[in-house]
């Protein structure tokens, strides 16, 4: 029997901190960012279809897609972001669904998906928890500047084109609030795993 936690947050909320513990204590995080890249690299399904739908030039002289210019037409063409998400979608959950096949197989007692938009891309089916990364606005907005060296009002924007986490709250199992230390949202993280049933140090 394995545990899929969905871990989730916003913007500088401190996922990857959260994310890093769990890789510390040797438990597989699979990463929805990193599985949306690795979808669309030369040979994959998705590339094949981006590039019929697309066309080659948004290729780079290496043949690999150019993201940043796909990028840059879907923020100006609202129906080519429908046209990319459902190519690369299913893609992405299928690759994620396959690494966490896998950890069960191998008999790994927990798998992590940490999928940025989990509750906004409806995609709690696919764990068994879902696990949240809580700070205030306070403290977002001062991390998010601190680590992007951002405006304040940059700041502020990014965050608020995305859900607030208060309403997330509503929606999580679990809560790790890391208005604190990162030791304290270790402990957190620690009680929240017991509770789950996980015995970790
Ligand atoms: P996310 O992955 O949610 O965007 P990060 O884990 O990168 O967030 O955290 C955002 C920033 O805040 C990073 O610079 C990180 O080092 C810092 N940070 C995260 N948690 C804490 C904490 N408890 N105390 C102080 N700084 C923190």
């Amino acid at each position: 029997m394995s545990l899929v936690i969905g871990l989730t947050g916003g913007i500088a909320s401190g996922k990857s901190t959260v994310s890093n513990f769990f890789k510390e204590m040797n438990i597989t995080v699979v990463d929805a960012d990193i599985e949306a890249r690795l979808a669309v690299t030369k040979g994959e399904t998705a590339y094949f279809k981006i590039l019929a739908e697309f066309g080659e030039d948004i290729l780079l002289a290496d043949g690999e897609i150019d993201r940043p210019k796909l990028g840059s037409i879907i923020f100006h063409q609202v129906e080519k972001r429908q046209v990319l998400n459902d190519i690369v979608h299913p893609e992405v959950r299928r690759r994620m669904k396959d690494k966490v096949e896998t950890a069960k197989k191998n008999g790994e007692e927990v798998v992590v998906l940490d999928i940025p938009l989990l509750f906004e891309s409806k995609l709690t089916y696919m764990v068994d928890k879902t696990l949240l990364v809580f700070v205030d606005n306070e403290t977002q907005l001062k991390r998010l500047i601190a680590r992007n060296n951002l405006s304040v009002e940059d700041a502020e924007a990014r965050i608020h084109s995305q859900m607030p986490l208060s309403d997330k709250l509503r929606l999580a199992d679990a809560v790790i609030n890391n208005n604190g230390s990162v030791e304290d949202t270790k402990k957190q993280l620690l009680e929240i795993l017991a509770q789950f049933g996980i015995n970790k140090k």
